[in-house]
């Protein structure tokens, strides 16, 4: 048997033997009635590393930005947010059906700037603009290919949101990669933000989970929106444990996780067939582009990796996404390279 090496994404990790000793292991309550003690330790820890008064558990990250929306717009409101952030690319249409809003997308490469943000915000005192309330920033950016936004640029970004009345958020499902590539503590990269969502499902290798923290106000609106969209949950001490156990032994990893994408991507590059900026791959995620000189498409190369044992999405007809996460390793990684190079060369 071929052996499978799965680049499709940093959620198809396994949780660990010892992972799964700490779930079974966990203490337990209702946590409805806030009496789950594995979680509220996990929100008091996160509320902590994130720098804000407090914290609240979500199934995923997708329901953390449908209820951070709910949380921080009115119906026909606008939201500014990076071109193919994914609140507008991966949820569904979400926005618009649990948050009435619309999403304005501005910049590009997961970056925007101060003065592009303040260019989209719609005038108030017109009747026929829709209100732009809120400004969110994704980082790391995912269809940019995991790059870092600047904290410059969020700093800039958050002083016009302030000066023009916006609240901000940070979609930081990846954050954790952000913190690992920069150096900065995940705090100081939240610290600009009225809400931040972070992840554990992803490059911590837990099965599910994401919390969002902020303010005791805006977290306890949170925790009603949560409610309102079916999120709470009851024993969720056993997922809470799983969190817990990958601050403690997953965290530190990351620069692991970003050392393997850069062997893969210097790998694919060196092929010279396809299209990959080296300098977009700054986390765990690498995306390359097919250019048209070369016959097979995204899907094609998608399905004959497959049978080879490679796994990576297509991410647009001539795009494709492969990220590194704790189930592959180095070797992994470049005998990866090695069978997308053949199947393009063919
Ligand atoms: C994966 C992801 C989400 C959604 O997380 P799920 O747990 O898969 O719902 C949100 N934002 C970003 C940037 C992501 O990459």
């Amino acid at each position: 048997m071929t052996e499978r090496i799965d680049l499709r994404s940093d959620t198809v990790t396994l949780p660990t033997d010892a992972m799964r000793a700490a779930m079974a292991a966990a203490v337990v309550g209702d946590d409805q009635y806030g009496e789950d003690p594995s979680t509220n330790r996990l929100q008091a820890r996160c509320a902590e590393l994130l720098g804000k008064e407090a914290a609240v558990w979500l199934p995923t990250g997708t329901m953390a930005n449908q209820v951070a929306l709910r949380t921080l717009t009115r119906p026909g409101d606008e939201v500014v947010a990076c071109r193919e952030s994914h609140a507008a690319w991966h949820e569904l249409g979400g926005a618009a059906a649990n948050a009435g809003v619309q999403i304005f997308e501005i910049g590009q490469g997961g970056r925007f700037s101060a003065e592009e943000l303040r260019a989209a915000v719609k005038p108030r005192n017109f009747a026929i603009f829709p209100t732009t309330t809120l400004v969110e920033v994704e980082n790391t950016h995912n269809r940019a290919g995991g790059v870092v936004v600047p904290q410059a640029d969020v700093l800039q970004i958050c002083a016009v949101a302030r000066e023009l009345g916006l609240a901000t958020f940070l979609d930081g499902a990846r954050l954790w990669n952000a913190s690992a590539a920069t150096g900065l503590a995940v705090a100081e990269l939240a610290a600009p933000f009225d809400l931040a969502a972070v992840a554990f499902s992803k490059g911590l290798g837990a099965p599910g989970g994401s919390l969002l923290a902020g303010s005791k106000a805006l977290i306890s609106a949170a925790t009603r929106h949560r409610q309102r969209l079916g999120g709470a949950m009851r024993q969720n001490g056993i997922f809470a444990a799983a969190a817990l156990h990958a601050l403690d032994f997953h965290l530190a990893r990351l620069p692991e996780d970003h050392a393997n994408a850069r062997v893969l991507a210097e790998a694919l590059a060196a092929g010279g067939l396809l299209r990959l900026d080296l300098a977009t791959v700054q986390t765990n995620i690498v995306v390359f582009h097919l250019p048209g000189s070369l016959a097979i498409d995204a899907q094609t190369l998608s399905a004959r990796a497959r049978e080879r044992g490679v796994l990576v999405n297509a991410f647009g007809p001539r795009t494709v996404r492969a990220v590194t996460h704790l189930n592959v390793t180095r070797a992994q990684c470049q005998r990866a390279a090695a069978v997308l190079l053949e199947l393009l060369a063919a």
